[in-house]
C-alpha cells in the first residue's frame, strides 16, 4: 500500500516500498500545515520541486535532522550542500534515480524560480506511481507525462494566480489519465481558490472515471 498524507499546500508525505518520501515540506510557515518541522524525525528522502520559499521550507533543517536524502534538480541541490546538506542528488530533465527502492524522475513545470528550473517529480515504488506537479500552469507536454508514466495517483494545483486553476486542472487531468487526483496548492495564500469544491465539481462533470480525493490538512489516502 502506497500512503499520501497531505500537510496542506504543496507538502506531502509519501510512504511507498517502505521508505518516506517527502515533497515540499513547507510546514512552519504554512498556514493549514497540521504539523511544524519539529515534529518530523523520520524521512528517507526530501524532494523539493523548486526554490520557492513555500516549497523549499524546512527541507534543510529536516535533510539535517534525519539524514535524508535531499533530491532535486541540479542547481537546487548544489544549494543544498552548500547549506550544509550532506546526502544531496541533483538530477536534470530525462534523468532519474533510485533511492533504496524508490525511483524519482524529474518532468517539466511552466513556472519561475532563481535556481535551476522549476520540476515536477514522478516517484515510482512497489510497482505504484505518484506524479507531483510542482507548481505550474497547464501545457500540453502533460500528455506525454499521461502516456510514458501512467500515473495512479496525480498531485496537482489547483488555486489560480501562481498556478492552474480549478477549471486548467481539470484539462489537465484529462492529459494526465491518472486513476486519482488530490488537489493541492489552494486556500493558503487570500489570492488563492479558498476551497476545492469548484475544482471536485468541475471534475465530476469532466472527467467522472477519475477518482478525486480532497482531503484536509493532516489527512491520507491509501492506495
Ligand atoms: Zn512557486
Amino acid at each position: 500500500m502506497v500512503k499520501i498524507t497531505w500537510f496542506g499546500h504543496a507538502a506531502f508525505k509519501i510512504e511507498i516500498a517502505n521508505k518516506i518520501v517527502l515533497i515540499d515540506p513547507w510546514l512552519d510557515g504554512n498556514p493549514t500545515s497540521s504539523v511544524k518541522a519539529s515534529e518530523i524525525s523520520k524521512a528517507d528522502i526530501v524532494f523539493v520541486t523548486h526554490d520557492h520559499g513555500d516549497h523549499l521550507g524546512e527541507a534543510f533543517t529536516i535533510c539535517k535532522k534525519t539524514n535524508a536524502n535531499f533530491a532535486a534538480v541540479v542547481e537546487l541541490a548544489n544549494h543544498a550542500k552548500e547549506n550544509g546538506v550532506k546526502n544531496a542528488v541533483g538530477l536534470n530533465f530525462g534523468g532519474s534515480i533510485e533511492i533504496d527502492g524508490v525511483k524519482l524522475s524529474i518532468v517539466p513545470a511552466v513556472h519561475t524560480c532563481s535556481r535551476g528550473a522549476p520540476t515536477g517529480v514522478i516517484i515510482q515504488g512497489e510497482g505504484k506511481t505518484v506524479y507531483h506537479a510542482g507548481d505550474t500552469a497547464f501545457f500540453g507536454d502533460m500528455q506525454f507525462i499521461g502516456k510514458v508514466y501512467k500515473p495512479d495517483l496525480a498531485l496537482i494545483p489547483i488555486g489560480g494566480y501562481y498556478t492552474m486553476d480549478a477549471k486548467e486542472a481539470v484539462e489537465a487531468i484529462k492529459l494526465l489519465k491518472p486513476k486519482a487526483v488530490i488537489p493541492m496548492h489552494y486556500k493558503t495564500f487570500p489570492v488563492l481558490a479558498q476551497s476545492a469544491d469548484e475544482f471536485v465539481r468541475i471534475a465530476k462533470e469532466k472527467v467522472p472515471k477519475v477518482k478525486v480525493v480532497a482531503l484536509k490538512p493532516g489527512e491520507s489516502y491509501q492506495f
